[in-house]
């Protein structure tokens, strides 16, 4: 079975460990390769540049966890790194103070610039930093083009004006406390799918949208051209999960997004923003044939369901490997209900 899961950093990462995990299970020779089974589309939209360096967050995050690597304390970058490096480029006012990156980090990063220079393409990049760890699975960037993320706030500085930040100094920095008015995608338009992105749609037996932050993780990720329209076109049964459970983010700051884009936080909201694959009111066109609520969500799912989208309401909390499976396989599950249609 072919498994294309869209994603982001922490919320994708949580995920792809049980989808990577529910795989193994299901696989007769127990040979826990799975490469060829899985595939993550991985949000670019939060990639800048910094010190000359190329950062990828959500790749690195999704690298580093489901390699067993990450810091599970502090919430993203690899598990006993030090900061030497930023200390010491922070006393000569190079990067950002709020911007902090561990030793190691750095050096994925300066590997991967270095490769970027070379002008081997990020998808490629992304193929050699993975084939250090057997991940068993594919990550593959949704694009290769710089396409990132900005936001657009009212000017802290200059009441009444508006200014456009990058979206990592608006999360970080800010902290997604200056209201956004609007999220743009810079350069998007002369941008493309990285190569295998469309032929892994194409080719999927399941896609998944993972509890990712449905604006600027899944929002970019379906911006890219071309890229939501295979979602749309592929034969593959689409299902979500559902990034909020009882009227709340699980961590994070995606409300502040949702509520951005006038989206309210709630679970069926969020399947309506994201719509029925048939419906062709939703602005770019509809996503869903299945959902996943997490059972404080239960009343909602026969409206959903009425209206489309087929939804059941399973424990979503993403807390360990065998939750995180438990959530892959009632994915899986319901994706071989809509199949046999
Ligand atoms: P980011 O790139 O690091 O912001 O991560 P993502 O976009 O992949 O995911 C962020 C989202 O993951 C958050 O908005 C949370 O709502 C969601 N999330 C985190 N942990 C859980 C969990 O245990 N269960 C569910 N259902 N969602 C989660
Ligand atoms: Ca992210």
């Amino acid at each position: 079975m072919k498994v294309v899961v869209l994603a982001g950093g922490v919320g994708g990462s949580r995920f792809l460990r049980g989808v990577r995990a529910r795989l193994r299970q299901e696989l007769p020779d127990g040979s826990g390769g799975t490469t060829a089974q899985l595939t993550a589309v991985v949000n670019t939209g939060d990639d800048l540049w910094l010190a000359g360096l190329r950062i990828t967050p959500d790749l690195d995050t999704i690298l580093y966890t489901l390699a067993g690597i990450n810091d599970t304390d502090r919430g993203w970058g690899r598990v006993g790194d030090t900061e030497r490096v930023s200390a010491e480029l922070a006393e000569w006012g190079v990067g950002h103070p709020w911007f902090t990156l561990g030793d190691l980090d750095l050096a994925a990063s300066i590997a991967r610039t270095a490769w970027l220079r070379e002008g081997i393409p990020l998808h490629e990049v992304a193929t050699r930093l993975q084939a250090r760890w057997p991940l068993g699975l594919r990550l593959l960037p949704a694009t290769d083009d710089e396409v990132e993320t900005h936001v657009v706030v009212d000017d802290p500085d200059h009441p009444g004006r508006r200014r456009e930040l990058h979206f990592q100094e608006w999360w970080t920095r800010y902290r997604a406390s200056l209201a956004a008015r609007a999220f743009v995608q810079d350069c998007v338009d002369a941008a493309a799918p990285a190569p295998g992105v469309l032929e892994a749609l194409a080719d999927a037996d399941v896609v998944l949208l993972a509890p990712s932050n449905p604006v600027v993780s899944i929002g970019t990720i379906l911006g890219i051209p071309g890229l939501r329209d295979a979602v749309r076109a592929t034969a593959a049964p689409v299902v979500g999960i559902s990034p909020i459970i009882g009227g709340a983010v699980v961590r994070g700051m995606a409300d502040a997004c949702l509520t951005a884009i006038g989206v309210s936080t709630d679970a069926a909201a969020v399947a309506r923003h994201y719509g029925r694959r048939s419906d062709d009111a939703v602005p770019g066109g509809g996503l869903l044939d299945g959902w996943l609520v997490d059972e404080v969500d239960a009343a909602g799912a026969d409206a959903l369901t009425r209206d489309g989208i087929r939804t059941r309401a399973v424990p979503l909390w993403l807390r360990d490997e065998a939750s995180s499976a438990a959530v892959a396989a009632a994915a899986l599950d319901l994706a071989a209900e809509l199949a046999r249609r």
